[in-house]
């Protein structure tokens, strides 16, 4: 049985995917990013390719239609926009999912061709901040190291990134090289994540005070010799402004501003000091910024400051969160570059581009970044816009705001492989495209490692590839240039076009190569260089070939809290879930792990608040609002809270957390501060609570509901402001049952009801409503075909039958209460609960959380 060899569709570790003929997926066990791992998401993604909710043809106005009418309208609308209102009236909004070719022909089609740079992606919202930091420090946006130095490092700061939830695999590979040689892991983040309950060293900073601690620690390098003087002076420059600008923080400053002891901020100098081989991982918790460059340009500095970039170990390291993020910034994907790292506000290299696509126009000045392109959707500037392969009405600040202004923009087309989403709705002309394991092309990783995705399955229905529906837009604009027959002959053009400016990224010797037999290769790929790191040799791209420092003064953010809003909302990742969910929510092994959006608040905070664990609350700012469930814990600090990014308005009433988020922006990057607003937080006084089972997926209509597909159905999550009148009526309504019988009880005094659809000796949707939050024993509900007329009857929500609890292993189905008990019963260590359970013995995903689990119950049990 061969397997297909692919890559991925999730995150920026682009690890390598088997896919074989039954549908079974392994790692790759030769790919340079995973060698056989894969974490949960990824080992899933066999559950997710089903045909359940895919746009299979396309469609104007609601209505299905065939492709040439829909392309003639696409086609018609752009040009005749663009004829009266000019290039800049349309835009592209484009995704980090996107592969590579899609990536190119949409960049060539609106810069060399519609003459506007505004094409923008998702991306930005990830990390286009260290784009703009490396830019300004190496005079290119080049990722200077490679994952092997993760390995070979003596210290691994983690800074703003959840790695063991957000790249599980490059965490794996990091724990594995603490296994077997001394490796100091420190993390950077004011919450308390998986990623710093497994760290040596974890420094929960007071948020937005990153400046500040890595300005201190240039200063402290600095006083205490540590500077790589002979480094600075062949290949910085700066760095006498650098220095200067960070000499006043003391490690007692650092403290103080940064929230910390002072023996933590010297703990970490020390180790910096001390060992070379440092690597700085950093994510979006960096990125996510009003500060973000400055940030991403503070931790650069130490590295240049120090000398440790670009050899075996050490240097800055930014990991990227979606699968091709990189590959959109090889071909211009975001609106101020051109393609192949080029500039546009450099004539020379627009004449490169220009003359080499032999294309009628080329943008002269950026365009408009995310953020900017919503805002003239809204004010009338943009009249047509086309989105790729995105979810903006979830995933963008001010989410609502966004809904709004695509919904009264003249033209609005999407390309997706789901039919419903948030965006979808807004939508004048849906295109149907191809999805993973359809499509063929190439990703690049966060270590500039190029691979390939191959199909494994025929397009189903009318589906067709990105890049083929752009070039068939283009054709029908009347532009040339867009003839290509096949993914391999785009990324030849792509290819060949990055050999011809002499910058970082070239891959030209990749053009005309064998396309299908092509291995993971880490760019460049030249005649002159073949992979590796950059900068070892002290040469950067600026005009004198030395790297920036640069003198930095923390800036304070213009999310501040206030008596209306005095919290400070984080958004984040949970680990089983992918963006806004409308793959990863397909399968329920990963809807186990966690299956509801919620808030975590600090003990101190909740009580304050009259919140108690799963009560439910109300997160608002400016503008909009959520309804979440509460989790009291001290992970979060005292005024701060986190909400999850992923939950859409399908899967749940009110759960778009980017709803609330303001649209503050890195004023160089664009990239919005997608973990800093301030927010209002306060009880959501219900009336009532309720936990539904359904084999049909139920279609509630109530003020708060959040919905997940399981094994055999749906689990359902409900709340209300006022109870029904009739709650068998209300129930039927909401799982869409006509045939069933109804057995019922209820207890009016108690404000209790259980309702049960049955269906001779099925159970086919059964419904648990309570004054307070209902507790049910949801893991065993939600195996529909176990359940009986009993379980929803008797006592209440079949507790008393063994649960298993919220699901910590996915591979396994491995629950929270069997491991707890597991460890009450003797299990010690990761190992142990791995012999006996499985746990963690498959993707080892969960081995951090089974790390925190252990380390949790260690006190009590030795108090027994
Ligand atoms: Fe996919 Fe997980 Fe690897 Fe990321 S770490 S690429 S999500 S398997």
């Amino acid at each position: 049985m061969m397997p297909v060899k692919t890559t991925c569709a999730y995150c920026g570790v682009g690890c390598g995917v088997l896919a074989f003929p039954d549908g079974s997926i392994k790692g790759d066990p030769e790919h340079p990013a995973n060698f056989g791992r894969l974490c949960s998401k990824g080992a899933a993604l066999g559950e997710t390719v089903g045909l359940e909710g895919r746009l299979l043809a396309p469609r104007v106005d609601g209505v299905e239609a065939s492709w040439d009418v829909a392309l003639d309208l696409v086609a018609s609308k752009f040009r005749q926009t663009i004829a009266e209102h000019g290039p800049d009236s349309v835009a592209f909004y484009v995704s980090g999912q996107l592969l590579t070719e899609d990536y190119y022909v949409a960049n060539k089609l609106m810069k060399g061709y519609i003459g506007s740079a505004n094409i923008d992606t998702n991306s930005r919202l990830c990390m286009a901040s260290s784009v703009a930091g490396h830019k300004r420090a190496f005079g290119s946006d080049t990722v200077p190291g490679t994952y092997e130095d993760l390995e070979l490092a003596d210290v691994v700061v983690l800074a703003g990134s959840n790695l063991a939830w957000c790249h599980p695999v490059l965490h794996q590979r990091i724990l594995a090289a603490q296994e077997t040689r001394k490796l100091t892991i420190v993390t950077i983040d004011p919450r308390r994540t998986v990623t710093a309950e497994t760290s040596d060293i974890h420094l929960a900073l007071r948020p937005g005070s990153d400046v500040v601690l890595w300005n201190g620690l240039l200063a402290y390098v600095e006083a205490h010799g540590g500077l790589d003087s002979r480094f600075i002076v062949e290949h910085v420059s700066g760095e006498n402004e650098a220095l200067e600008a960070a000499r006043g923080f003391t490690v007692e400053v650092v403290a103080a501003e940064c929230g910390l002891e002072k023996q933590q901020v010297e703990a970490f100098y020390r180790l910096w000091l001390r060992h070379e081989k440092v690597v700085s991982v950093y994510s979006q918790g960096v990125n996510q910024a009003h500060d973000g460059t400055d940030r991403v340009n503070a931790i650069i500095n130490v590295h240049l400051a120090t000398g440790r970039i670009g050899k075996p170990g050490m240097g800055p390291f930014s990991v990227t969160g979606q699968p091709n993020a990189m590959g959109g910034r090889e071909v211009g994907g975001l609106a101020n570059m051109l393609a192949a790292h080029l500039e546009i506000g450099n004539s020379r290299h627009r004449k490169i581009v220009q003359d080499f696509w032999n294309s009628p126009v080329i943008a002269t000045k950026p365009g408009l970044k995310a953020v900017e392109m919503f805002d003239a959707v809204a004010d009338g500037r943009i009249k047509a816009i086309w989105i790729m392969c995105t979810n903006p009405v979830v995933s963008m600040p001010r989410a609502d705001f966004v809904r709004e202004a695509l919904a009264n923009c003249p033209f609005v087309v999407v390309s997706d492989i789901v039919a419903d989403t948030d965006t979808n709705a807004v939508a004048d002309v849906l295109l149907p495209a191809t999805g993973w394991g359809e499509k063929d092309g190439t990703v690049t990783n966060s270590e500039r490692r190029i691979s390939r995705q191959r199909a494994f399955l025929s397009a189903p229905g009318q589906a067709r590839d990105d890049w083929r529906i752009i070039c068939d837009v283009a054709g029908r604009m009347a532009f040339d240039g867009f003839g290509f027959e096949t993914a391999a002959d785009v990324f030849d053009e792509h290819a060949e076009l990055s050999g011809l400016a002499g910058l970082d990224f070239d891959i030209s010797g990749l053009s005309g190569g064998d396309y299908d037999a092509m291995e993971p290769v880490q760019w460049p790929v030249s005649r002159a260089r073949n992979g590796g790191r950059f900068f070892g040799d002290g040469q950067f791209y600026t005009n004198d070939g030395k790297a920036r420092m640069l003198a930095l003064v923390p800036r304070v953010s213009p999310n501040v809290v206030s008596e209306v809003y005095p919290f400070l909302l984080n958004t984040g990742r949970v680990r089983d879930q992918w963006h806004t969910m409308t793959r990863t929510g397909k399968s329920p092994k990963l809807n186990q792990h966690i299956g509801e959006p919620f808030v975590e608040v600090h003990p101190a905070d909740a009580l304050r608040l009259g919140l108690e664990p799963a009560d439910l609350a109300r997160v608002s700012s400016v503008h909009g609002q959520v309804i979440v469930r509460v989790q009291v814990t001290d992970r979060v600090g005292l005024g701060q809270v986190f909400v999850p990014m992923h939950w859409n308005g399908l899967t749940s009433a009110t759960g778009r957390i980017d709803a609330v988020i303001a649209p503050v922006v890195d004023p160089v990057s664009g990239q919005p501060e997608l973990k800093r607003t301030a927010v209002h937080v306060e009880k959501f006084q219900a009336a009532w609570f309720g936990f539904a089972v359904s084999r049909q997926e139920p279609m509630p209509k109530v003020e708060y509901f959040s919905k997940k597909k399981v094994s055999e159905g749906w689990a359902v999550e409900l709340a209300g402001l006022t109870a029904a009148d009739d709650w068998e009526c209300f129930a039927r309504e909401m799982v869409r049952t006509v045939d069933s019988e109804v057995v019922s009880y209820f207890d009016a005094g108690r404000g209790q009801a259980r309702i049960a659809f049955v269906e001779g000796d099925q159970v086919m949707a059964a419904l648990f409503v309570s004054r307070e939050p209902v507790k049910a024993a949801r893991a065993y509900l939600a195996g529909l075909s176990d359940l009986s007329l009993g379980d929803v009857l008797a006592g209440c929500a079949g507790m008393g039958r063994v649960d298993a609890g919220a699901t910590v292993c996915a591979c396994f189905s491995v629950g929270v209460n069997t491991i707890l008990a597991g460890i009450a019963g003797g299990m010690v260590s990761v190992e142990a609960i791995g012999a006996a359970l499985q746990a963690g013995t498959n993707c080892g995903s969960c081995k951090p959380e089974l790390r925190g689990l252990l380390a949790a119950q260690r006190p009590a049990i030795a108090a027994e």
